[in-house]
């Protein structure tokens, strides 16, 4: 049975060059996240997860399934966090939190990168929101989540090396550079 399935990108392989190469979004998208997907259901199958939706699957569960099923949340939501019809900065509200959160969006943007490239080894960088619209910047190791905090994801960062190294190599930092050209803040504002 396979009852998760990958999710169709919001935007063609190629229309992320020249920031993320289609040739990473083969391997990321095509190869790396359908694993994840192929993973979940074979490890799923015959256990009470399989009623389950992803969401559930991700809190109720740990090790081998929660680590898949988590990788299915994050990869699909990192996708959605990108466009190739990118505004430079977020607008009405949003924008004001992050300035009364961060000062400024450049304060922002300078704090999230360097947790994105200080992150030690595999993992996501999230900007999230609590209960409360209080807004943070998380470091997440390996599949880690917000979800499984009781918080509210807007944007997140995928600092595995497979998201970067086939178009950068080690150099963590010139990622961060492309990701910036490329953040729909149209979905991270609705999402706010
Ligand atoms: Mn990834």
């Amino acid at each position: 049975m396979n009852k998760f399935s990958l999710e169709a990108l919001p935007f063609a392989m190629n229309a992320l060059e020249p920031h993320i190469s289609e040739k990473t979004l083969e391997f990321h998208y095509g190869k790396h996240h359908q694993t994840y997907v192929n993973t979940l259901n074979t490890l799923i199958e015959g256990t009470p997860f399989e009623n389950k939706s992803l969401e559930e699957i991700i809190k109720t569960s740990d090790g081998a399934i929660f680590n898949n099923a988590a990788q299915v949340f994050n990869h699909t939501f990192y996708w959605n966090c990108l466009t190739n019809n990118h505004e430079p900065t977020p607008e009405g509200k949003l924008k004001e939190a992050i300035d009364k959160t961060f000062g400024s969006f450049v304060a922002f943007k300078e704090e999230f990168t360097k947790k994105s490239v200080g992150l030690f080894g595999s993992g996501w960088c999230w900007l999230v929101k609590d209960n409360n619209g209080n807004l943070s910047i998380i470091q997440k190791q390996n599949a880690g989540t917000p979800l499984t905090d009781g918080l509210t994801p807007l944007l997140v960062c995928d600092v595995w090396e497979h998201a970067y190294y086939l178009d950068k190599q080690n150099a963590r930092p010139k990622y961060l550079e492309s990701f910036w050209e490329l953040v729909d803040w149209k979905k991270v504002e609705a999402r706010f």
